[in-house]
Parts: structure tokens; sequence; C-alpha cells
């Protein structure tokens, strides 16, 4: 959910309960003279391959849809067209407005003063950093704190899509060279003598002792691939048998006498069989257009469990408090947690990557609640529109909630050296850095038209009813332990200038 359209959308779908799992239907196998006509090349892959080991988990079919190399949603372009802004899908808060990124750039100048003004050393990471907007905006911003521009040593941009990849360099880089490096690509910022160093993993990021990484995560997490999972009662759960790739095994009787009680069973993928109508797959009349095609693919509960749903939910004390609660539904974000954890490591070292001082900060922007864990969120956006999440795979983008307090779990468990603020909702968050300053800065001397396009860009940011953006979307910072000393601003805290 990244535009405002969708935002509202979204809570439509909500109030009519649209994005529920849809019922509990039986496996579904295709022959391979399967005569069904596929959307695109990629859900007639989908489908072959669930052919070949059955259901697949969520993640599974939403990692294929957005980076998969055969036509994922951010891994190719249509000519003219990508996928943010007005002709794009979605639009996000840097593309409204530059002061997002400008004060995304104050928030780490003053974390960088707040932590000793470091003359080297430090380093800018943005995961997946979209049209490159906030990084340029970051960059210009920052480059008015001489001290701080001059203590940077080099721009690391964590992108899997070939096609934006290049649209950052054409915007941070213009026309200077971009060079192939062991860990991806390399150019020249057009501001500075500064590298940008492209990889597409923060695992290949260098991670030295002694720097300080400044990093930002602006709706990344949101596209990151969950399992989904409902808790049943036993008497709904088929005790003895696991699913697996390889089909289904019998359980030996000492496990399965372990696993009396409530179960968690994975949401899983498949193709729509073809005798499926709106009502089998429990998709409400009022969201229903007449002649609306059905989902190519459907989302239904594993009858027995799988891999992921004998560990994940067993892994935090938040899920499994709601184990015994049947029906209970819980989404799960592994990968956002490796890099939750890597931003901890990272910025407070940990054992097996120590640092002499914990320094750098993190902060995560995106959409969630605000404590609780994320249900039947997943959602699909096409030009602007709220559309099926299970059609069309790889012409739509796919997103979920961002689940905060999983994070901020994962992180505290990664590091000694970190604590986390937040999350607190981003018009908070953007009224305390001084938006509405900024905005009245920017608006002098403007004539009437784009005076009111500044006002209504920045209120759209912090405006927390209607198709505002104030509150669905948080911020949560990861800096260095304190032991509760201070705050970074945005979060309560004070620039000690
Ligand atoms: N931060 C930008 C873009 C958000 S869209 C903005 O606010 O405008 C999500 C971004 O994450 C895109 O750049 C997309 O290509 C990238 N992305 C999605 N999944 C990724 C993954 N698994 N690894 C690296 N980058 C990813």
């Amino acid at each position: 959910m990244r535009s405002i359209l969708s935002i509202q959308a979204r809570n439509f779908a909500r109030s009519v309960g649209w994005g529920k799992y849809r019922g509990f239907g039986a496996t579904v196998r295709w022959s391979s003279s399967d005569p069904r006509q596929w959307s695109t090349p990629l859900a007639k892959q989908l489908s072959e391959a669930i052919t070949t080991t059955g259901p697949i988990p969520l993640a599974a079919f939403m990692r294929m849809c957005l980076t998969s190399d055969l036509g994922g949603y951010y891994m190719f372009k249509q000519e003219g067209r990508d996928q943010f802004g007005q002709k794009g899908d979605f639009i996000t808060s840097p593309e409204i407005s530059q002061i997002f990124g400008e004060l995304i750039g104050i928030w780490f100048v003053a974390e960088w003063m707040a932590q000793g003004r470091k003359s080297k050393g430090v380093e800018l990471v943005e995961i997946g950093p979209g049209r490159g907007t906030l990084m340029d905006d970051m960059l210009r911003t920052i480059r008015n704190f001489k001290p701080m521009a001059s203590s940077i040593e080099a721009v690391y941009m964590v992108e899997a899509s070939p096609s934006l990849r290049a649209a950052q360099k054409r915007l941070l880089c213009g026309d200077a060279p971009m060079t192939e490096t062991a860990i991806g690509y390399q150019s020249i910022s057009k501001y500075a003598n500064l590298p940008i160093i492209w990889t597409d993993n923060i695992r290949f990021v260098p991670s030295e002792q002694d720097k300080t990484p400044f990093i930002v995560a602006h709706e990344f997490f949101d596209a990151l691939p969950i399992h989904a999972f409902q808790s049943v009662s036993p008497s709904d759960s088929t005790q003895e048998t696991i699913k697996t790739p390889t089909g289904e095994h019998k359980l030996s009787p000492e496990a399965a006498a372990n696993r009396k009680g409530s179960q968690w069973r994975e949401m899983v993928i498949s193709p729509t069989p073809p005798d499926a109508t709106h009502a089998s797959l429990h998709i409400p009349k009022s969201i229903q257009s007449s002649g609306d095609p059905l989902p190519e693919f459907q989302l239904t509960l594993s009858k027995a469990a799988t891999p992921h749903s004998l560990y994940l939910p067993e892994i935090s004390p938040r899920y499994r408090a709601l184990k015994s609660l049947p029906d209970s539904l819980i989404e799960i974000s592994p990968e956002s947690h490796a890099y939750a954890q890597e931003f901890a490591k990272r910025i407070g070292g940990s054992k097996d990557t120590p640092k002499n001082e914990p320094s750098g900060a993190a902060i995560i922007l995106d959409y969630g609640p605000a404590d609780t864990i994320p249900t039947n969120s997943l959602r699909g956006i096409r030009n602007h529109k709220r559309v099926s999440p299970l059609s069309s795979p790889g012409l739509v983008d796919l997103s979920a909630d961002v689940d905060f307090i999983a994070l901020a779990e994962a992180a505290l468990s990664a590091s000694p050296g970190v604590e986390v603020h937040g999350p607190v909702e981003q018009g908070q968050f953007l009224l305390s850095m001084g938006i509405k300053e900024r905005a009245d800065v920017l608006m002098k001397g403007l004539r009437e038209e784009k005076k009111r396009g500044v006002e209504g860009a920045w209120r759209r940011l912090v405006d927390r009813g209607g198709s505002g953006m104030g509150k669905v979307y948080k911020a949560m910072a990861i800096v260095p332990e304190s032991g509760g000393k201070r705050r970074p601003v945005g979060f309560g805290g004070d620039v000690d200038a």
C-alpha cells in the first residue's frame, strides 16, 4: 500500500473483510497437458512448480512475484513507465515531497552530532531506494553540514532491481561511468567525490568495526515475503503427518505425541481450481464487480504441518501466546527479522562481529500496526488501485503490513549494543522534525498555485485521517545503547547542537 488511493482502498477492504484468507480447499495438482491460459509467464512457471512440489508457502509466492528474474514486479520495466508516480502503480513519501528526504537527512545529522561528530568512517546505507529520490534529498541536505558531509566515506544502495538501480544511478551520479565490482556496481556522486556503491543484499555491504553506518529503509520491509499461519484446535489437525516439498510424511509416534494440543498451520498457494466460484473462494459479494475474473491462485490452509509452521511461530512469546486461541492468524517475515538483525549488529556489534564502541543509527519507515501482529495484510496494487494479490503475478505490486515489534525484538536479540525507539506515527515524527517550519520556508516567495502544492504535499504526509499517511505509516529507530540517557530526535529527544 503505497499510494493515498491505496490507503483508502485498504481501509475499505478491511472494513468489508476483503483480504481474508480464503477457505480451506483441497490440494490441487495440474496435469502437464493443462490447456489453461496464464496471465504472465511467471504465472505459468508458478503453476508448473506447484504441480511438481504441491502448494507453496505464501512467502515463496511473494518472493517470486516481486523479485523473480522471470518477470518479478521489481525486476523488469515496461517501456516508458516504472512502478512509481502518477503514471506508475503507487506513489511514496519522498516522491510526494522533497521535505521527507530532507528531514531524514537532518535526523542523521542530529545522530551524528549526538554521537560525537565523528570525522571519518561514516557510511550512508539505503535499503530499497526506489528511484533514488530519498537519497538525493538526503545528500543535498547533508551537504550543508560540512563536517558531517566530509566524514562520509561511501554511500551504499541495497537494490534488487536492475532498472531501479539504473534510475538511481542517473539521479545520483548523472553521466559518471558505472563500473562493475565484486559486490555489485559503483559510480561517483554528482555532489562530491563520493563513491556510490550498489549491491543487492545488505550482507554484501562490508561490515567493519570502526565504521559508523547510518541506515534508512523506507517502504522496504513491506516488500519482504511473509509466511501466514492459523492456529487450529486439536480436533481439526492431522497430528501424525508433516508436509514437506517431497510430499506428506508420517511422524514417529513420539513426535506425534509431542504435537497434541493446538497447532499452527501454514497458508499456502495453489492455482485456483477450474470449478471454483467466488463463493467457494469466500470472496465477499460487496467487493465483486460483475464479471470479475476469479484470482488465478488461491490461498488455503495446509492440512498438515509444514517445516515453517513447526518452527517460525515458536520463535517469539508473542506468537506462542496465540497458539491455543483457535483460529488466531499471524504473519511472520523471517527475511525482515534478518535485515533488522543486520542493522543492529552493524550499529551495536555482536559476539561474532564486535565493535569497540557502538555507533551509527537505522531508521525504518513503513506501514503497519504499532504493536500487534499483522493478519490478513497481503495486498496487491496496480495503477493506484487495489487489485487481487493472487492474479497477474509480476504485474501487481505485493506488500504486507510491517510488524514493528518483531523487528525491534530481532534487533535487540542480535546486538547488546543497541536500543530501539518507536514505532511512532509518521505524522508525529515529521512534525517534531519540523516539517511545517521547513514547508513555510519553502513556500516563501512562491506563487499561490505552487504554494498550495507544497502545502498539500506536506499535509498529506502527516494527516492522520482520510487519505493522509500520518497515522498508518510509522517510524522506528535503532541506535547505540545509551542506558536510557538519550532519546533520538523525533522520538522524544532534542538536538544537542
Ligand atoms: N524507498 C523507495 C522505494 C520503495 S519500493 C521509496 O520510498 O520511494 C521498494 C524498493 O525495494 C524498490 O526499490 C525495490 O526494488 C526494492 N526491493 C524490493 N524487494 C527487495 C529485495 N528483496 N532486496 C533488495 N531490494 C528490494
